[in-house]
């Protein structure tokens, strides 16, 4: 595949199975190589950003003009059928070059950014997006790539600008507040489901987000919750396709994975649909919703609130009932 990358720095960093240092490589190589590439990189040097500061918790706003085609996406049926897949590895641009990860991924840099370092995880082949049959993927990704980088998910419904093509993305630990507040957000905010040696699973309404959370050193686990987790929620719900769901996964060696699912009951607030002066374009996934959320016109990021911020994302979050009644089944 004339994508992967014939880089013999990277391929030896491969061959050691170092994917963290082969990703960030491949990024400072397509920096140079790739115009597009280092434009999205040096605009996010100006890129503007402002801070809300919750009870224990952070919000950024981040003015991010790049990302005006992934907020603005169409990505009802129709809309995507009728454009050429941007995740495909023969539409995609002649410059790029990617990293192939346990021969079903390629690992991809991405030219909007909002990380610092901002990669696609793709699927080789064409096919939807859809977590289960994945999510054990996400996290070996996650844990391989895991000295400098945390893995999202967005859903088909709830994020994902290309729905009809599998994809992961990873960007830099800690650059979403929420890296480092989960434990206190936990403390403050969280319920308990199951709790022992081997597995830490939490409910946990802040008042803004309502998420699920697993963490454990045993993937077993992790993936058994999951699934879990997400047969419930999709009765809950009453869904025969995937729930709404964002997720982050993010991992250390000595703790294991640390899951977030965040609990979605919409796509896009209704100030997106609005007309006129109300009109804010403003479409919450994993990493709005991890605590940079990210605002493409410049007029919607000067008069962002601190109480618009939290109407925004208490309207696209499930209710407390939703919550209670998963917690109650999950420890069952
Ligand atoms: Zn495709």
């Amino acid at each position: 595949m004339k994508v992967l990358t014939k880089d013999p720095i990277i391929k030896n960093l491969i061959g050691e199975n170092n994917f963290s240092d082969a990703a960030k490589q491949l990024f400072e190589i397509q920096k140079e190589q790739w115009s597009m590439l280092n434009s999205g990189f040096k605009s996010l040097a100006t890129v503007k950003s402002k801070l809300f500061q919750f009870d224990g918790f952070k919000i950024k706003a981040q003015f991010n003009v790049g990302r005006m085609i992934s907020t603005s996406a169409k990505v009802d049926p129709k809309s995507i059928s009728e454009r050429k897949c941007f995740l495909c590895t023969e539409n995609l641009p002649e410059e790029q070059r990617g990293i192939l990860y346990t021969d079903k991924y390629i690992i991809l840099c991405n030219p909007f950014p909002i990380f610092p370092t901002h990669f696609t995880l793709t699927r080789k082949e064409h096919r939807p997006q859809r977590i289960f049959g994945a999510f054990s993927d996400m996290l070996d990704l996650s844990k391989d790539i895991s000295r400098y980088y945390s893995v999202i998910y967005n859903g088909p419904r709830c994020g994902a600008s290309a729905p009809d093509h599998l994809h992961f993305q990873a960007g830099n630990k800690f650059f979403m507040p929420i890296d480092d507040e989960f434990h206190q957000i936990k403390n403050e905010y969280g319920k308990e489901i199951i709790e022992n040696d081997n597995l830490s699973v939490f409910a946990v309404d802040d008042g803004l987000r309502k998420f699920i959370s697993i963490e454990s050193l045993n993937k077993k686990l992790v993936v058994k919750v999951f699934k879990k987790f997400y047969n419930t929620y999709s009765e809950l719900m009453n869904e025969n396709q995937e729930p709404m769901i964002n997720l982050i996964s993010f991992y250390e060696e000595e703790y294991g994975w640390r899951i977030i699912i965040f609990l979605r009951a919409k796509h896009r607030p209704a100030v997106f649909f609005a007309e006129g002066e109300a009109k804010m374009l403003v479409s919450p996934a994993a990493i709005d919703l991890g605590g940079v959320c990210v605002f493409p016109r410049e007029e919607d990021f000067y008069r962002i609130t601190k109480e618009q911020i939290a109407d925004i994302f208490k309207e696209v979050f499930v209710d407390e009932v939703v919550l209670k009644k998963l917690a109650e089944v999950i420890k069952l």
